[in-house]
């Protein structure tokens, strides 16, 4: 005898075999993960090997009706699911906003890819909607333009307007990143990531670049637009 416990088997349809070989199985619908799962929940074996296991059911567990628009795709019913995933929201609030903001944060990239594109496809929109956020926002809009002025007033360094054209002129008075039309002064390392306002961290950007930039590093947002 070995240490390692037997594998597991399974009887279907008058036929034993390890999950392994379940898996292989033609008839099987399911990875070998779900099947094992199911086995060790004590499944209907029928049911175990059926990927939309419930798709036979008409209602769910609670009596309400299975039809298309309340049901997702693996048999959940969407009203009950709503209703336990906002139960569990109510009582791990803290819990969701950790889980939440570590995901945010692990996708990061990802995201602004995703928030590129939509941009890129619904750049109307996009600006009707920031137009309608700002006109019902007024205060908050003044309150983060505050909150950017004393960053900038309480950076480090200091460049006259001489020093600030300069900069720009060293980059021909060009967008540094891609070479488009000098809208805004960007600070290569941004203020909110503990940059100076010296003029060596100042360059010449386009409003597209600059928005796109938003709070990275010049190498972040260098290896960005490598990628
Ligand atoms: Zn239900
Ligand atoms: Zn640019």
């Amino acid at each position: 005898m070995t240490g390692r416990p037997p594998s597991r088997v399974l009887t279907v349809w008058g036929e034993t075999k390890p999950l392994v070989e379940w898996a292989k199985d033609p008839r099987c619908e399911v990875f070998y993960g779900t099947l094992f799962k199911r086995v060790e929940a004590e499944w209907d074996p029928v049911r175990a090997v059926t990927k939309d296991a419930d798709r036979h059911l008409t209602v769910c567990k609670r009596g309400h009706s299975l039809v298309p628009e309340n049901r997702y795709a693996n048999g959940n019913c969407k009203k009950c699911s709503s209703v336990s995933t906002h139960a569990w929201y109510q009582a791990n609030k803290e819990r969701h906003k950790e889980l939440r903001e570590r995901w945010l944060l692990s996708n990061r990239d990802h995201l602004h890819v995703l928030q590129r594109r939509w941009y890129l496809e619904n750049r109307d929109k996009h600006l009707e909607r920031s137009r309608q956020w700002a006109a019902n926002n007024l205060p908050l809009k003044a309150h983060y333009r505050r909150i950017r002025r004393a960053k900038i007033a309480s950076a480090a360094g200091f460049a006259t307007p001489e020093q600030v054209m300069l900069r720009m002129e060293f980059f021909d008075f060009k967008c540094s990143y891609c070479g488009g039309p000098f809208e805004e002064v960007d600070h290569a390392i941004p203020l909110s990531r503990g940059g100076s306002n010296w003029p060596a961290n100042l360059r010449p950007a386009c409003k597209s670049c600059n928005r796109r930039k938003f709070t990275k590093t010049i190498w972040e947002f260098r290896e960005l637009l490598a990628a």
